[in-house]
C-alpha cells in the first residue's frame, strides 16, 4: 500500500475507517484496518467497488470475507524484496525530480526579481553599461542552470523508465512458472479471487477446471525426468492453445494444472475441458530425432462452477473432487461436480 497523505489527512481517514469498521462489526486487526483505510482513501477504486457491492447487498463482513478482501487487494502477490526495493528506488527518484523542479521554480522567480531590480537601477539613473553587463552575466548563469536541469531531468526520467521496466519483469517473473511459462499457483490463487469477486458483483458465472496427468509417475520412471518435463511443457502448450481472453491457465503444482474460466457456465467449461483432454490425448510425443515415440499422455479433469457467496476454497474443493472422480472412473476423462449440486445458473 502506498499513501501520501499529510498527518491531518491521514488522521481523519483513519478515524473514518475505524468508524465504518465499527458500524459493520469488522474487527480492528491491522489487516482489516489496512483494507478500510485504503477504501476511505479513495485510492483503490476496485477495492471500494467491492466493498460498496458487499454493503449494498447487506452482506456480513465475516472473518472469511475480510480475509478475502485483504488477500485479493493486498496479498503477497509480486511483493518480493526485489519488487519492494525497486518500487522504493522509483519513489526516491521521483522525489528528487520534484525537488529539482521546485528548485527550478525558485531560480526562475529569483531571476525575475533580479531583472526587475536591474530595471529599477536603470530608472534611478544607474550606469547602463554596468547594468547590461550584470544582466548578461545573470542571463548566462540562468541559461547554464537550465541546461544542467534539463540534463538531470532527462537522466532521472530514464532512471525511472529503467526501474519501471525492471519492476514489470520482476512482477512477471514472480507470477510465472519457469518450466512451462504458465502462470504459477500464486497467480492462479490471486487471479481466481479477483475473478470470483467480479463474478459475485456482476452476477456472472465462473468455472474452475483442475487437471492432473495420468500415471505420470510411471511415465517418469520409464522415460526419465527430463522427458517427463517435456510432457509438462506439452500440457502447458495444450492449455494455452485452448485458454482464451480472460481465462487463466496455471501450473498448480507438480503435474497438476488449473484454469479459471470467468464468464463461463458449466456446459461451456465442460466443452473447454473436453477440448483440452482430446487435444492432449491426440498428441504423440516423439524423441528429438523423431525416430521413436513415447506414445501419448492423458489427463483427468474436474470442473466446478462458482456459487454466489461461497468461499473460494469450496469451489476449489469441488473441482478437486470432480477430478478425483475422473481418476476413479478410469482416467482420461472430464467430470463435472455432482449434477444435483449445480448452482441455479448452470442448471437452467
Ligand atoms: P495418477 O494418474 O493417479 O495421477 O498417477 P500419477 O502417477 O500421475 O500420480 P502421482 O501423484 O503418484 O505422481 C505424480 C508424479 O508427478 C510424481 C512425479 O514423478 C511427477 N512430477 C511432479 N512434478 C514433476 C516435475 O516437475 N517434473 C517431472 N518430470 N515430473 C514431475
Ligand atoms: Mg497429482
Ligand atoms: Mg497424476
Amino acid at each position: 500500500m502506498v499513501f501520501s497523505e499529510t498527518l491531518s489527512q491521514a488522521s481523519s481517514l483513519a478515524e473514518r475507517a475505524l468508524e465504518l469498521m465499527r458500524d459493520h462489526s469488522v474487527p480492528p486487526t491491522p489487516a482489516n484496518f489496512g483494507v478500510w483505510y485504503a477504501h476511505v482513501s479513495g485510492q483503490y477504486p476496485d477495492l471500494s467497488k467491492a466493498i460498496d457491492a458487499l454493503l449494498q447487498r447487506n452482506e456480513r463482513f465475516s472473518s472469511g470475507c475480510n480475509e478475502e478482501l485483504y488477500r485479493t487487494f493486498f496479498g503477497s502477490e509480486g511483493q518480493t524484496d526485489a519488487v519492494r526495493d525497486t518500487s522504493e528506488k522509483m519513489q526516491d527518484t521521483a522525489v528528487r525530480v520534484i525537488e529539482k523542479l521546485r528548485q527550478a521554480g525558485v531560480d526562475v522567480s529569483s531571476f525575475g526579481e533580479k531583472l526587475a531590480a536591474f530595471g529599477e537601477d536603470v530608472a534611478n539613473g544607474g550606469d547602463l553599461g554596468s547594468v547590461i553587463q550584470r544582466m548578461l552575466a545573470e542571463t548566462e548563469a540562468a541559461r547554464q542552470r537550465n541546461a544542467k536541469l534539463e540534463t538531470q531531468l532527462g537522466e532521472a526520467t530514464q532512471e525511472i523508465e529503467d526501474l519501471r521496466s525492471h519492476l514489470e519483469d520482476l512482477r512477471i517473473e514472480a507470477l510465472t512458472d519457469s518450466l512451462t511459462g504458465l502462470f504459477n499457483r500464486k497467480h492462479f490463487d490471486a487471479q481466481l479471487r479477483r475473478d470470483v469477486l467480479h463474478a459475485r458483483e456482476a452476477g456472472e458465472p465462473l468455472c474452475v477446471v483442475f487437471c492432473d496427468i495420468d500415471h505420470f509417475k510411471r511415465f517418469n520412471d520409464t522415460y526419465g525426468h527430463a522427458t517427463g518435463d517435456k510432457v509438462l511443457k506439452l500440457v502447458a502448450r495444450t492449455l494455452k492453445q485452448s485458454a482464451k481472453g480472460r481465462d487463466t491457465a496455471a501450473r498448480y503444482g507438480g503435474e497438476e494444472f488449473g484454469v479459471v474460466l470467468p464468464g463461463t457456465v458449466m456446459r461451456d467449461a465442460l466443452a473447454f475441458a473436453e477440448q483440452v483432454r482430446r487435444r492432449l490425448a491426440g498428441k504423440e510425443l516423439k524423441t528429438l530425432d523423431g525416430s521413436s515415440s513415447f506414445g501419448s499422455v492423458t489427463m483427468s479433469l474436474g470442473v466446478s462452477q462458482y456459487r454466489a457467496g461461497e468461499p473460494v476454497t469450496h469451489l476449489l474443493q469441488r473441482a478437486d473432487a470432480a477430478l478425483y472422480a475422473s481418476k476413479r472412473d478410469g482416467r482420461n476423462r472430464v467430470t463435472a461436480e455432482a449434477a444435483d449440486d449445480l448452482p441455479e445458473a448452470a442448471a437452467s
